[in-house]
């Protein structure tokens, strides 16, 4: 019943009903940071959504947004990704699962679905008995080949 709950809030975003849900208070700051993240450009780090939260409440340090970040990646309300060796990014999570591509170059992200990856997906279980959750794709994107081709 819980988890059947948690589901259909968290796929209308509802934030502040899946935190009440779960018997979380909906602190200015809990609020503050939802907003931020989804009003923010996707893949925000820690860092940068303190930053943000900060032109409004400059008292809220890092520690409260990580514990923050991390009790709304736990109701399945953000995504945590790594798109990199360490530094973790944060972004409101989406309906359909998606995957990263990093350019090297410019740093830019791209989404793509599952129907992006051809056979992969089925490859990889059948092959490897792995199924992937997320795919982090590391090269270089369009704008930057298109750039350094003469
Ligand atoms: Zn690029
Ligand atoms: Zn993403």
């Amino acid at each position: 019943m819980r988890e059947c709950n948690r589901f259909a809030i968290a796929m209308t975003h509802h934030a502040a009903q899946t935190l009440q849900d779960f018997g979380y208070r909906l602190t200015p700051q809990r609020t503050l940071v939802w907003d931020v993240l989804r009003r923010g450009t996707p893949h925000m780090s820690a860092e940068e959504v303190c930053g943000k939260v900060q032109e409004q409440f400059p008292h809220v340090n890092i520690s409260t947004v990580y514990r923050t970040l991390e009790l709304l990646v736990g109701l399945g309300l953000v995504r945590e990704t790594r798109l990199g060796p360490t530094q973790r990014y944060f972004e409101v999570e989406e309906e359909v699962p998606h995957h990263h591509l990093v350019c090297d170059q410019c740093g830019s992200v791209t989404h793509v679905h599952d129907e992006d990856l051809g056979g992969l997906n089925a490859a990889l279980s059948s092959e490897q008995g792995f199924v992937p959750r997320e795919l982090t794709v590391f090269g270089r994107c369009r704008d930057c080949r298109d750039r350094s081709e003469p």
